[in-house]
Formats: structure tokens, sequence, C-alpha cells
């Protein structure tokens, strides 16, 4: 299968880390994704720039800060299904899922509940039950999470739509993830998104796991807004700059309550300084403080690289890697009594993220697959998640793994 993957050669590409001397097999992609050779060039350039240009680099140079933000715009339009006019980049990723509900979170009168998921990542959590407190309201009456039917880990879309039907007179919000971060599952976003449509309320989606792994086309789905990381699955380096999604209908909304900044002003009259504020058209409109020109010189050298492999290819592969991997862990594990796989096995409905639950021993295994190489990701109280990245891991890593996972479950489970 190596042999014959055209993307073989892009792991090459990264830069892979040791354990004990020896390259590890990086399985953590979901949660830090790799160095590309070419970031620390990118941000040399602009590091070259400032020390020679100083403050005219804002205009002069092939990339003037003053426009840097432009250049990531077809490449993350690309990965998103989107319009450019429809993204941007900017801050981090919670800050934005602020910014972005202060504009769709509007509860009035009976609608003030928000459906989402069980088990969103704290920082969701802590996002949505700040801003419902910030109306004036609580937590446990507004925040409905749809939850899985007994003995299952993962939530039935058919759960999720009736629950958004039943519940859809109170509703001022659909937020759910793109991609689960604990238990992998790919959500039906384009079944979600019309269902809630239908009813009138708009749905937003938590992209950072998501973007760079799955297809998205949130355009044509018509998600209302979206907001995502680039450190994970973009390879952009350690809290490296997020980026937002607003669908081209609400690119022209005067109407609609922002947090506003002088970036997000009107480009032709921002220098005036003295103008009331009159947002850009489209996701620029939320922009609130100038580029953040070092972060975003990273992100373009690992964009770049996205748009040379190609998403449709990568998913490919994802899917046989992802496959390849869920066989041989079957395959060893054998009937479900040591673990369990808790992310879907059908690949619609999940990106390149295999989580196990192990029922006992599971830190130790962790711990000892770690000494042999392996570097994956441990989530607490037993859950070990793995995610084979198409960009740089190999068919052969996943069959090394599996000898060393198969050695380690003997010794401690
Ligand atoms: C990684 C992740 C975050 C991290 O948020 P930051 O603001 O970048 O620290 C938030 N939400 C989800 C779902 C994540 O996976």
């Amino acid at each position: 299968m190596d042999n014959e993957d055209p993307l073989r050669k892009f792991k090459e590409r990264f830069h892979i880390p040791e354990v004990n001397g020896q390259p590890a097999i990086y399985f953590c992609g979901n949660s830090l994704g790799l160095q590309p050779k070419t970031a620390a060039a990118f941000l040399e350039s602009e590091m070259r720039s400032w020390a020679e240009k100083g403050v005219e680099g804002h205009f002069m140079g092939e990339n003037p800060w003053l426009y840097a933000r432009k250049r990531s715009k077809p490449l993350l339009a690309g990965l998103l299904g989107a319009k450019e006019l429809e993204t941007v980049a900017m801050n981090s990723l919670s800050t934005n899922l602020h910014l972005l509900l202060v504009s769709f979170y509007q509860p009035k009168g009976k609608k003030t509940k928000i459906l989402t998921e069980p088990g969103a990542f704290p920082s969701d959590r802590y996002i949505l039950e700040s801003q419902s407190r910030f109306h004036g309201l609580q937590p446990k009456d507004t925040i409905i999470q749809v939850q899985p039917r007994k003995g299952e880990h993962i939530l039935r879309t058919e759960d999720v739509l009736r629950s958004l039907r039943l519940h859809a007179d109170e509703l001022a919000l659909v937020m759910m993830s793109g991609v689960q971060y604990y238990t992998g599952q790919w959500f039906d976003m384009r079944a979600i998104t019309e269902a809630a449509a239908e009813k009138g309320i708009p749905v937003g989606f938590d992209l950072a796991h998501a973007i760079g792994n799955v297809p998205l086309q949130l355009h044509d789905w018509g998600v209302d807004f979206a907001t995502w990381c680039s450190y994970k699955y973009l390879n952009s380096g350690p809290g490296n700059i997020s980026g937002i999604f607003v669908h081209e209908r609400h690119a022209h909304r005067s109407d609609l309550p922002r947090f506003a900044g002088w970036w997000g002003h009107n480009e032709e009259t921002r220098f005036l300084m003295d103008k009331d504020f009159e947002a850009m058209p489209g996701a620029d409109g939320w922009l609130l403080s100038n580029d953040h020109v070092l972060g975003l010189a990273v992100h373009q050298a690992s964009l770049e690289i996205f748009e040379e492999a190609g998403l449709e290819n990568l998913r490919k592969k994802s899917e046989l890697l992802t496959g390849y991997l869920e066989f041989l862990i079957r395959k060893i594990s054998g009937d479900g009594g040591i673990l369990e796989i808790i992310t879907p096995s059908l690949p619609k409905e999940r990106g390149c993220q295999i989580s196990l639950l192990i029922h006992k021993g599971g830190k130790a295994v962790f711990d000892a697959l770690y000494r042999q190489g392996i570097i994956g990701d441990w989530r607490n109280p037993n859950v070990i998640r793995l995610a084979p990245v198409p960009l740089y891991n190999s068919f052969t890593d996943i069959y090394k793994f599996a000898g060393i996972l198969e050695i380690s479950l003997r010794e401690f489970v």
C-alpha cells in the first residue's frame, strides 16, 4: 500500500519527532499537527521584512502585512467548501466562538435554548454556559444535550433531528462539533443544518477536529457560521491562528449585533480613523485587530501543502489508513472484552481518528506504547485516541503499531 500511495512523499515534508532517539510513530495530529519543514522559511521571510523594512513592511515586499490575511483565503475556502468572502483567519478558536455567538445566539421570548452534543470539549461548554449567563439565563435551562442511546457511545443522526424538531419552538441556536474530539464521530452536518434551516434556527459548528480532516461543503450545506483552530490537522503550530466562516447570506447584514474592531471596518476608510463603524462585507466584518503576520506565515506554509496534496486525495488515503488501523485493532482485541472502539465504523461518520476505550489497564498500555515510540493521546478516564494522518502517516506505521499494541495488551491487560 505504501508503494502504491501517491501521497507517500509528503511524509518527508514534515519534521518527525523522536522518542528514545528513533523517529516516533506519530498518531497525535488531532491534538498538535507536525511541523512542515517549510514553516521556518515562511516565518523567517516575515522576520526579515520586519528587520529590513520596519513599519514599511505593511506596504512593501512580496506580501505587504496590510493584506496578510488575504493570502490564506482561497486555501481556507477550498478546505471549507466556502467562498473567499465567507472566511478569514483571525484570533483563536475560543475567542472566535464567543464573537460569533454574540452575533448568532440571540435568545428572545420563548426561543432561548441551544441544542448541542453531550460531552463537548470543555472550552465549548464554558463558552455556551457563559454566553447563556451573559443574556441573563441559566445554562441548566438553556442547554439541551442530545444523548446517545443506552449502551451506545455515538449519537444517532435521527435522534439529533428528532430532538431538534421536538424543541424547535424553544431553540435559538444549534451548535455542534463537526467531528467530535473524544469519540471521533463526524456528525451529519448537512442533515443537521437542513433540519435547523427548515425551522429557521441558526446553526454553527466547531470544526477544530474537522478542518483538514474531512471534506466540507459549508456554503452548499447552508451552515450559518463555523470556527476552528489551525494547530491540529492544519499543522500550523502550537496555539496558532484560528479562522471563521460566516455564510454569504449574512455578508451584508448590518442588523446583526457584533463586537467590532477597527480591522473589521471598511478597508477604504479604515485609516480616516473618524468614521462610524461600517462592517467589511463577509467574514472580514468580524475582524477586530490587524493581522497576526507571524502566525499567518506559518499557517500559509501548511495550507500550501494541503493545496498541493489535494484534500480529496488526502481523504481517500485517510479512509484506507483508518480502515486498516480499525481492522488490525479488531483482529488483535477479539470480541471486545479488552477494549472497545467507540468511533463509528462507517467512513462517512468519521475522519482519521480511532478512539479506543480500554476497559482496564488503559493508562499502562498507553505508557508502554509511548516507551516503544508511539505518540498517541490519552483522555481520562480510559480512552486512547489515535489519529493516522494521511499527510505524514504510512501503512507501515499502522502495521508496526499493531504489533506493539498486541504485545502491550498481553503484558498489561
Ligand atoms: C482544540 C479544541 C479547542 C481549543 O480551543 P482554543 O481556543 O484553540 O484553545 C476548543 N474546542 C474544541 C472542540 C477543540 O477540539
